[in-house]
């Protein structure tokens, strides 16, 4: 009863990302979550193919994670970071200036992925005013990405599957080039840059920076892309005097088979945002990082400060259980991990490209996406999954999981299972 109860208040008072208020699709509600393991009120447990969007790494209800926040518990949950400081903010920085790229050196604490993004967008601008060039201050980016849901966030997400068809010309007008077309194991093909360099030469001087998602487009399509791409885009940039932003609030800690996806193609951006997986899902936490010369640009410039400074800046519940969450991920073998998921997602989804509705099955990391060649049903789906134990929330064309790092062996093998199964019986209603 009292379930049914709450269960109800949700419905009519609480809402639920992207949902309606008048007709939300099901929501199930949670006791609690351990493990790749996700234990609903009524006693079924799911096998969680989602890492709450990205961000539970190492699970839930991690023993040492669980610990790093109750120790920093009893010493402060919260302090301002104007005026003070922390040894949690300041050992995560230690930690992350080892694991991002080399000419990275400065780091802006954040609430989450999406002001991680604003506040590269507002360095870049910032960078160019302080030289005098207020007119750099428009984005490119490429078609397919997603970068948040804030304002200016949602300004650079795809024009067409983002927002921009609701809120219009209340959004700032970015310049938008297509999606990279040649896939991750294709052979390079130059003429997929062809579209940027035109665009960069001839609006590069009202044109602050490139804003992407290296390697792997997310939320705008969970396209994967050939790292040539990248250092092509680097060399653009260089050329006309354009910041390189790179969006690794997906694509970081692991997920690609890399620590950060900049890897695979060994190029530096100028700007770098971070979230998601930063403290193993447990909080909300980001970081943009910055090059020394951008930093220091900024700060010699007429105004001299950075204009932002969140009330939650370096939270240290957060800053602790990230340092924690990054120690544990680099305290073990995580590569030859990503490769065992990487396996199992190749092995057991491979063959459904076989299926004629099937359009494309590919994997990276610990990334499997199954694209079929019409919408799914949402709702249906989501019940059908969780009929059969697991948790993966398909959108679009895609059904597609990114399983925390910590599932077995045995537990990836069933959520493959049941997933193919769902997408196997599909042909009969397709
Ligand atoms: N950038 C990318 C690439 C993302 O995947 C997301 C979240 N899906 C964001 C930004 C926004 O992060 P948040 O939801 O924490 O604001």
């Amino acid at each position: 009863m009292t379930e049914l109860n709450d269960l109800q208040f949700d419905l009519e008072h609480i809402w639920h990302p992207y949902t309606s208020m008048t007709k939300p699709l099901p929501t199930f509600k949670v006791k609690q979550a351990y493990g790749a393991t996700i234990e609903l009120e009524d006693g079924r447990q799911l096998i969680d193919g989602m890492s709450s969007w990205w961000c539970a790494i190492h699970g839930y209800n991690h023993p040492e994670l669980n610990q790093a926040v109750t120790d920093q518990l009893h010493k402060m949950s919260h302090i301002m970071f104007g005026g003070f400081t922390h040894e949690p903010a300041i050992e995560l920085g230690k930690l992350l200036l080892q694991i991002t790229p080399p000419s990275l050196d400065k780091i802006f604490y954040a609430d989450s992925g999406s002001v991680a993004v604003e506040v590269a967008l507002k360095m870049a601008v910032q960078y160019w005013a302080a030289q005098g060039k207020k007119e750099k201050s428009n984005f490119v980016t490429p078609r397919s990405g997603y970068h948040g849901d804030t304002w200016n966030a949602m300004s650079v997400c795809d024009p067409v599957t983002g927002m921009h068809q609701i809120f219009g010309s209340s959004l700032p007008n970015r310049l938008f080039v297509p999606a990279p077309q040649v896939g991750f194991y294709d052979e390079w093909d130059q003429v997929d840059i062809a579209e940027l360099e035109q665009t960069l030469a001839e609006h590069h001087q009202s044109i602050a920076g490139l804003i992407l998602e290296p390697i792997v487009q997310g939320a705008g399509g969970m396209r994967f892309y050939h790292p040539e791409y990248l250092r092509q885009a680097k060399l653009l940039c260089e050329k006309y005097n354009i910041l390189l932003i790179f969006d690794e609030i997906a694509t970081g800690f692991g997920r690609t088979g890399k620590m950060f996806a900049w890897e695979h193609a060994q190029v530096e951006p100028d700007i770098m945002c971070i979230g998601k997986g930063l403290t193993g899902g447990y909080m909300t936490l980001s970081a943009t990082l910055t090059s020394k010369k951008v930093a220091q640009t900024i700060s010699q410039g007429e105004v001299g400060v950075f204009m932002h400074g969140p009330t939650f800046m370096a939270n240290p519940l957060a800053c602790a259980v990230a340092v924690k969450s990054t120690q544990v991920l680099l305290a073990q073998d995580w590569q030859a991990n990503i490769q065992r998921i990487n396996q199992q997602l190749s092995t057991h989804l491979q063959p459904l490209s076989q299926l004629e509705y099937v359009q494309d099955v590919r994997i990276l990391g610990a990334i499997g996406v199954v694209e079929l060649t019409f919408n799914v049903d949402m709702k249906t789906l989501q019940q059908e999954f969780v009929r059969r134990g697991i948790w993966i929330r398909p959108f679009g064309k895609l059904v597609y999981v990114m399983p925390p790092y910590i599932i077995t062996e045995n537990e990836l093998k069933t959520l493959l299972q049941q997933l193919v199964e769902v997408v196997e019986q599909m042909e009969h209603s397709a």
